[in-house]
């Protein structure tokens, strides 16, 4: 990777402006859910303070109208949770972008969170002349922000063109690390499982994963496509029957690699409460709902989970929130904890399972991106990333001279 971190770079006494991701999910009272992402941003802003910058951070938070803030787009329940990881007041600044008395008087050590960057009008679009006007409230810009690379926005992209220097902060650089080990050099062999319930969005990735790791295990939804494309009977289960044609496309190109779950655990209703049934797949009847794979399929993926020298894992592969159907998912997340493969796992759901089967410790490596991860998976162009390799190149061969 031939960008900056923000480690090489003499933050002394500068102004660094820090792309943080600090999405964090709220209840209806805006109190914060999960403080995940905020606590992963704390290395880049500790590490540019100690050093002696005037660190300024920002975020998006949700998805408001350009030009309007309102109450659920403040980062003000950030400023306050940010505040207690650092053991200081984090004042929040409103208006941001053109600088002002805020700006002028920024001195070495002072820590300010600026106002959800996506209320500004341009944000979205990747203005230039937004970008230009934030690149000059700093001396270097530092994008840590691994959630939003895949997205090209004025704070992820234009701006890192403009700023004096641009860098990658500690966490972005992390991620990228892990998934390149995992995907670029692989240890074989590469076992993938992808499932859960995003259907369209995921069965698109398969094609290219499929060509590139030695197993391909599928769950959910997913798996649930798969079974309707070999002309399987799946009842009233959560699949994407428009996606047959592709599905049948990548299982006739790759079915060595894609091994079918054979029996599923099955319901009459999508409840908590619901009686569970253990089925053959070709006894899976017309009002039946499979929420889980069965027995025999989990005994026919251990092997090749156990087996694996590389695990990448995004999706549950049942609806593990009710216990009835939890079983497939704990038992392939304690396998793969038990593995001696490198494992990465992504995604809001697989997270949360695997903070429920309290594996968490035993995976090589979290992502904290989803979209971004199933992007790199894709092998997605990442506009925020190849703007910092550029700027790396740049600021390297002028060392050269
Ligand atoms: P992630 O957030 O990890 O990317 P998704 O959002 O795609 O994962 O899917 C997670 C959800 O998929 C979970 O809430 C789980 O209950 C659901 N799910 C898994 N298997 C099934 C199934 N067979 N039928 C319906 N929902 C399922
Ligand atoms: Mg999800």
């Amino acid at each position: 990777m031939d960008f900056l971190r923000l480690s090489d770079v003499d933050v002394r006494g500068k102004r660094v402006f820090i792309r943080a991701d600090l999405n964090i999910p709220q209840d209806d009272q805006g109190r914060i859910t999960d403080d995940t992402r905020i606590r992963a941003s704390v290395p880049a802003i500790r590490d540019a303070l100690t050093r002696g910058a005037a660190v300024m951070v920002t975020s998006h938070l949700g998805r408001p109208v350009e030009g309007k803030l309102t109450d659920a787009d403040t980062l003000e329940p950030i400023a306050v949770r940010l505040g207690e990881l650092m053991g200081r007041e984090v004042r929040l600044i409103r208006d941001w972008v053109n600088g002002g008395v805020w700006h002028s008087s920024l001195t070495a050590g002072d820590l300010v969170l600026l106002e959800n960057c996506r209320v500004n009008p341009g944000e979205k679009e990747d203005s230039i002349a937004l970008a230009q006007q934030m690149a000059h409230l700093c001396d270097v810009y530092c994008n840590d922000a691994f959630g939003t690379v895949h997205r090209p926005e004025a704070t992820t992209h234009a701006m890192a063109l403009y700023a004096p220097v641009a860098c990658a902060g500690p966490l972005l650089a992390g991620e990228l690390e892990a998934l390149e080990k995992a995907l670029d050099h692989p240890k074989r062999p590469l076992v993938a499982i992808v499932a859960g319930a995003k259907v369209s969005t995921k069965l698109t990735i398969l094609r290219t994963l499929a060509a590139k790791v030695d197993a391909l295990i599928v769950g959910g939804g997913i798996a649930n496509t798969f079974i309707l494309a070999t002309g399987g009977s799946i009842g009233k289960s959560l699949a994407e029957p428009d996606l047959v044609g592709e599905a049948r496309a990548i299982l006739e190109a790759f079915s060595g690699k894609i091994p079918l779950p054979v029996d599923a655990v099955c319901a009459k209703r999508f409840a908590a409460n619901a009686a569970p049934s253990i089925k053959e797949i070709d006894a899976v009847a017309d009002d039946d709902l499979i929420l889980d794979i069965g027995p025999k399929t989990v005994s026919m993926l251990l092997p090749l989970i156990a087996g694996a020298g590389t695990i990448l894992w995004n999706g549950p592969v049942g609806v593990f929130e009710f216990d009835a159907f939890a079983s497939g998912t704990r038992a392939l997340a304690e396998a793969i904890a038990a593995s001696p493969a490198f494992s990465i796992a992504g995604g809001g759901d697989t997270l949360a399972a695997i903070a429920k089967f309290s594996v968490t410790d035993r995976i090589g490596y979290i992502s904290t991106g989803g979209g971004a991860f199933l992007g790199f998976l894709e092998g997605k162009r990442l506009p925020a990333v190849e703007v910092l390799e550029e700027r790396g190149r740049e600021a390297r061969e002028r060392a050269r001279q």
